[in-house]
């Protein structure tokens, strides 16, 4: 299913022009505008999902797996040192697109891009108390 307000939909499956990469029945990847580094790429499902907690299991997997195909050839045709495949979700989360989206970033030694997080901390007692809740 399609949303006729959504920009990536409408991307995803060719009625606004992009720079495909790939494209199959179900997805498609398109060099990002606004790239972290270069190659940065997007995979985009051709059906609507908001984000991770819409999307069915199997179209994720799918995603993931056109995901690893272009960091490969990422590594060998840009000869990048490393990647990293990120999903946003939720603007709490940096989302500023609500349609399921993978970003695959290229990475360079010395590309002076910033994409992991400050390590906290957590007391033994509330690391046990998230255990309780997540399990
Ligand atoms: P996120 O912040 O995870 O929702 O990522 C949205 C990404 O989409 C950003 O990296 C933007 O640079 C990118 N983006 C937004 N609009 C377009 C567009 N029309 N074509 C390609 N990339 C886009
Ligand atoms: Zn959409």
């Amino acid at each position: 299913m399609k949303d006729n307000n959504c920009i990536f939909c409408k991307i995803a499956n060719g009625e606004i022009p992009s720079r495909t990469l790939y494209e199959d029945e179900k997805y498609r990847v398109i060099l990002d505008l606004g790239p972290a580094t270069r190659g940065h790429a997007l995979v985009l499902p051709k059906d609507h999902f908001a984000n991770i907690y819409e999307i069915p299991a199997e179209w994720a997997a799918g995603a993931i797996e056109i995901g690893q195909q272009m960091a490969l050839r990422m590594r060998e045709r840009l000869h990048t040192d490393g990647a990293n495949l990120i999903q946003n979700n939720g603007e709490a989360a940096g989302q500023t697109v609500p349609h399921f989206h993978l970003h695959v970033i290229p990475r360079y030694r010395n590309d002076g891009q910033h994409m992991l997080w400050r390590p906290g901390s957590m007391t033994d007692a509330e690391l046990d108390e998230v255990l309780e809740a997540l399990t």
